[in-house]
């Protein structure tokens, strides 16, 4: 996987109350960032391996070799993404996977209890890097907006008041952009968890029958990063930006799995649409990156998140992906499909 330019990492929650209930099997094992899923109703002899750059184990014992915190996976992950945007690239964190399987988790975490995801740390490493790297000729400035994408609609998540169907448009230099979104600049990790907090409570949720808070849109969180640096000896300015994007993306499930009808169909179609642009995408990417290949077509106009992702995907920046994934033998389809959706990712 060195130099590929997908960054993959799996995680397994832990048994959710009804799986242990229901005295669910686990069907996946881990060793070093190999993931292998035994088919429940095969023989042994039919499990998968995968191997990504992280395989990250959550549930049992802490001391397992396999597990990781909400913090290790932010050293692993968000660190590093951070560090590139320090150096000017554009940079773009997904979390991909079926609803209820840890996406939420990992992005957001539970701030309540202190188990902060990798948005919430990486804002708060941003700062403190900003402070520590203090100097009087370099000046940072941070802004920030939050959308929802909803069958192909964006909505802006801090302007409530906004029409729910806000254009994309195509900047000849700055590429793809959401016209009429808000951008807000923000000076402390205080502000940008109190613009989430807003952000989050206005998104889109709906019920399925497999999770009644289940959330059928994607959330695109994006950081505008400047530094400014001025030369003394030469009086010159420089600037680099760098956008990073955080993106829950909507429950991967197919929409026969979860008895959906009619609108709800219709989400499943639309969602799924955005989700298979991503994962062609992604592998173009890869495939590109794996063959040395120069130009080839990726397909970014298909759907609005890709679109929109464009600058954040491709080119001179660096995208990680963590597939979220659930332990239990009920899940085993969907949760084989993940796993080869991130293996398309390498
Ligand atoms: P999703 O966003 O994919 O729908 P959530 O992030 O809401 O799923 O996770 C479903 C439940 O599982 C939540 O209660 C969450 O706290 C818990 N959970 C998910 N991943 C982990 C993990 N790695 N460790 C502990 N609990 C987790």
């Amino acid at each position: 996987m060195a130099g590929a330019s997908v960054k993959v990492a799996v995680r397994v929650r832990p048994f959710n109350s009804r799986e242990i209930a229901h005295d669910a099997k686990c069907v996946i094992q881990m060793q070093g960032n190999t993931t292998c899923i035994s088919n429940p109703k095969q023989p042994k002899d039919s499990a998968k391996n995968f191997t990504f750059d992280y395989s990250y184990w959550s549930h049992t014992t802490a001391e397992d070799p396999n597990f990781a915190s909400q913090c290790q996976v932010y050293k692993d992950i968000g660190e590093e993404m951070l560090l590139h945007a320090f150096e000017g690239y554009n940079v773009c964190i997904f979390a991909y996977g079926q609803t209820g399987s840890g996406k939420s988790y990992t992005m957001m975490g539970k701030p309540e209890s202190e188990q902060h995801g990798i948005i919430p740390q990486l804002c708060e490493d941003l700062f403190a890097r900003v402070s520590a790297n203090r100097s009087p000729d370099l000046s940072c400035s941070v802004e920030v907006s939050y959308m929802e994408i909803y069958c192909e609609r964006v909505r802006d998540l801090l302007n409530p008041k906004s029409k729910g169907n806000l254009r994309v448009r195509e900047h000849p230099i700055m590429g793809p952009y959401v016209e009429d979104l808000s951008k807000l600049a923000v000076t402390s990790y205080h502000d940008i968890a109190d613009l989430m907090d807003c952000g989050n409570k206005a998104r889109t949720v709906a019920a399925t029958n497999m999770n009644e808070t289940s959330s059928r849109s994607h959330a695109v969180f994006t950081i505008v990063f400047t530094q400014k640096r001025h030369d003394e000896m030469t009086n010159l300015d420089t600037e680099k930006v760098s956008k990073i994007s955080l993106v829950d993306l909507a429950g991967s499930e197919r929409a026969d799995s979860t008895g959906a009808k009619g609108t709800r169909l219709k989400e499943g179609a639309n969602i799924n649409k955005s989700l298979t642009t991503l994962g062609k995408v992604i592998s173009a990417l890869a495939e590109m990156q794996n063959k040395k290949k120069k130009s080839d077509f990726i397909p970014y106009r298909d759907s609005a998140l890709t679109w929109l992702l464009k600058e954040n995907l491709g080119g001179n920046s660096r995208t990680a992906m963590i597939a979220a994934l659930s332990p239990a033998d009920i899940n085993y389809e969907e949760t084989l499909s993940t796993l080869r959706y991130a293996d398309r990712a390498k």
